[in-house]
């Protein structure tokens, strides 16, 4: 049967998830794992929107295809009328319905690594022409093509923590392909480039996964052009939320301040970890999201395996195309695991000399 699988994108390898927990308790006999590999939000979601999760019990009905209430809360959320907003499973199914949308075999896809490999997959997937585009020594896009159908732009950048500039995400957008704007981490920043969805060439997406903390239930929504909308409720799998997740969500954003609360924690602790991490000498790289980029002298695989012994998972971002086999992502956890991080951070530093 092997043969009748030919599509050229399954001879790549599988995506590797980072190291779960179980797999660190059982190989390393550690008792208390600390995740700091996934940049979830460690304060974990509002009360009310677990609530609204667990009252829902009709589990045996299709959930709607179109759920308007959420899309009235995105859309005071996010300032956007409601035929601009869509939802999917996830950024991860807001890209793919783009992807099936916008791009065929030899479409000029423009991406920046290191990012978020799931567009590199998605790519691969369509047999798009993949076009790297530079960043500077500070990570920022810099100088790039103008002949595109899709750029793909993460603010803040998945590992590398940076901004991008607005200036350059205009001219992208001046050429007049598609540019997906990737804002999963923004409730951690300073700025926004949602103002830039007025044009009719952009997408900007969001997600429930990070700040909210409910990156289980899988929900995600963009704003979009209004003609985009059209085609995207043509594209996406036709039940992309389930009911729970819509009430959660729902019930999230009627807590705004809890999640705003959980940011300020992320963010301070941000600050304290980055200053004590350059304390111990390790090149880190300021972040505008949850979690820090840092740039070792030893090899990342063993700097992640001595702490993994020490019970902590940390992502080695020696995989991510772009990065060298120095490079690892830290997630902010709450601060008595920050603390139990930077404490076990010092002891590595030592045993790896
Ligand atoms: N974009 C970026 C930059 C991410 O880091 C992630 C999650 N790791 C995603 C998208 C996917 O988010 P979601 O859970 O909404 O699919």
């Amino acid at each position: 049967m092997n043969s009748l699988v030919k599509k050229p994108f399954l001879r790549l390898k599988e995506y590797v998830p980072g190291k779960d927990e179980d797999y660190v308790k059982k190989r390393y006999g550690v008792e208390k794992v600390i995740k700091l590999a996934s940049n979830e939000n460690p304060h974990g979601a509002s009360p009310r929107a677990i609530q609204a999760f667990r009252e829902y019990d009709r589990l045996h009905i299709y959930p709607p295809s179109h759920p308007e209430e959420l899309i009235q809360k995105i859309s005071e959320y996010t300032g956007f009328e409601e035929s601009r907003i869509v939802v999917g499973a996830g950024i991860d199914g807001i890209l793919e319905a783009i992807f099936k949308i916008f791009i065929d075999k030899g479409d000029r896809v423009l991406i920046a690594p290191p990012t978020f490999p799931y567009y590199h997959t998605l790519a691969e997937i369509s047999s798009a022409d993949t076009v790297r585009v530079e960043r500077d020594e500070n990570f920022m896009i810099s100088n790039p093509p103008r002949e595109f159908k899709l750029a793909i732009v993460c603010s803040p950048n998945n590992p590398t923590g940076n901004l991008e500039r607005e200036e350059v995400v205009r001219s992208l957008i001046d050429s007049g392909g598609i540019v997906f704007i990737d804002e999963a981490y923004v409730e951690f920043s300073s700025r926004t480039l949602l103002h830039l969805a007025d044009s009719e060439n952009v997408v900007v997406a969001r997600t429930f996964s990070k700040a909210f903390g409910l990156a289980n239930l899988r929900i995600g929504y963009a704003v979009v052009p209004e003609w985009l909308r059209k085609f995207y409720l043509k594209a996406k799998t036709p039940f992309p939320l389930s009911t729970p997740a819509i009430k959660a969500a729902e019930a999230a954003l009627d807590d705004i301040e809890y999640m705003e609360k959980t940011v300020d924690k992320v963010r301070k602790e941000r600050q304290r970890v980055f200053s004590a991490l350059r304390k111990e000498g390790l090149e880190v790289f300021p972040s505008e999201a949850n979690f820090l980029f840092v740039r070792l002298k030893v090899e990342s695989s063993r700097f992640c395996e001595e702490l993994m012994k020490r019970g902590i998972i940390i992502r080695d971002c020696s995989g991510f195309e772009g990065c060298s086999n120095r490079d690892v992502r830290i997630s902010i956890g709450k601060k008595e695991e920050n603390d139990i991080l930077l404490q076990s951070v010092g002891e590595v530093l030592e045993v790896l000399g």
